[in-house]
C-alpha cells in the first residue's frame, strides 16, 4: 500500500534531522532530495516551524515537525499555545521529550508538565508520529506517556535492555544513529532490537560522521551497518527500514 507520507521514489529515510540548525538548511534538503532521502525535520520550539515549513515547502521529500525540545522546556514553556495552535499542520511532532540531565529540579518539573501538555493537545488532536527524547529519563518518559495515540520514534535510546523490551512491547520504534553504532554498549542494543521497529537517523547536524557534522545523506551508511549486523544485503536492509517508515508514519490505523 503506498504510503501518504512518502514521496515516489524514496530510497532513505532520516526520521531525525535538525535540517533548520544547519547553516544553509536548503543546500541540505536540496542534497537529500538528490539521493531520495525522506527526511523528518525536528525542530526545537514551536516559533520556528512556520519558517522551517516556508523553506521546506519546495521539497517533497522533506517532513517538517513541531518540537519543544526538553531542554528549553523553561525557557519556551509560553510557546506552549502556538504549539496547540499549529499542530494541525502536522502529523509529525518532534523534538519533544525528557531529559534527565538537567541540574535543577525545576528544570525537570517543567519539561514533565510541557510534555504532559504535548500528550494532552495530541490526544485531542488526533493521532501523530512522535520524535521523543530520553536521555537519561527513559522511565520518566513511560511514567509521563499516558495512552496518546501516537507513532512514537525513541531517538538516540540509550536505555537499558529491559527498557528497550518495555519499548518495543509498546509497539514503539527506535531511530538509531551513526553515534550509537559507533559505540559497543549502541551496537549491542541495535543488535537486540527487532528489525521491524528499526529506523535511521542523521540527528544532523549534533551527531558526528567522519569529524564533521552528520547529514541525511549518512543515513546510507547506517543501513550499510545494519545490513552487516542482520546479515541481509544493503538493499534488503533499506527495505526493511523503509517498509518500518511506512507503517510508523501510516496515521490511518492508530
Ligand atoms: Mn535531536
Amino acid at each position: 500500500m503506498p504510503s501518504p507520507q512518502l514521496a515516489p521514489g524514496i530510497r532513505y529515510v532520516d526520521a531525525h534531522c535538525h535540517v533548520d540548525l544547519f547553516p544553509d538548511p536548503v543546500e541540505v534538503m536540496r542534497e537529500a532530495s538528490r539521493e531520495r532521502v525522506a527526511v523528518v525535520a525536528v525542530t526545537n520550539a514551536p516559533s520556528v516551524f512556520q519558517p522551517l515549513v516556508r523553506l521546506a515547502s519546495a521539497f517533497e521529500n522533506v517532513l517538517p515537525a513541531l518540537g519543544l525540545h526538553p531542554e528549553l522546556a523553561v525557557e519556551r514553556e509560553s510557546e506552549l499555545s502556538l504549539f496547540r495552535k499549529l499542530l494541525e499542520e502536522t502529523d509529525f511532532v518532534g523534538e519533544i521529550g525528557l531529559d534527565g540531565t538537567s541540574r535543577s529540579p525545576r528544570g525537570l518539573a517543567t519539561q514533565r508538565r510541557v510534555l504532559g501538555e504535548i500528550l494532552h493537545a495530541i490526544e485531542r488532536s488526533g493521532p501523530k508520529v512522535l520524535m521523543l527524547h530520553t536521555r537519561r529519563a527513559v522511565r520518566a518518559t513511560f511514567d509521563t506517556f499516558g495512552d496518546a495515540r501516537a507513532s512514537v520514534i525513541l531517538h538516540w535510546f540509550n536505555g537499558t535492555d529491559a527498557q528497550a523490551r518495555a519499548a518495543v512491547d509498546r509497539g514503539w520504534w527506535f531511530s538509531v544513529n551513526p553515534a550509537m553504532l559507533g559505540s559497543p554498549k549502541g551496537r549491542a542494543l541495535v543488535r537486540s532490537l527487532p528489525c521491524d521497529r528499526v529506523l535511521t537517523e542523521s540527528d544532523g547536524p549534533f551527531a558526528n560522521v567522519k569529524n564533521r557534522p552528520s547529514r541525511p545523506t549518512d543515513v546510507s551508511r547506517i543501513v550499510e551497518d545494519l545490513a552487516s549486523l542482520w546479515e541481509l544485503g544493503h538493499e534488503d536492509a533499506r527495505w526493511v527500514i523503509l517498509e518500518n517508515f511506512r507503517r510508523c508514519s501510516d496515521l490511518r490505523s492508530r
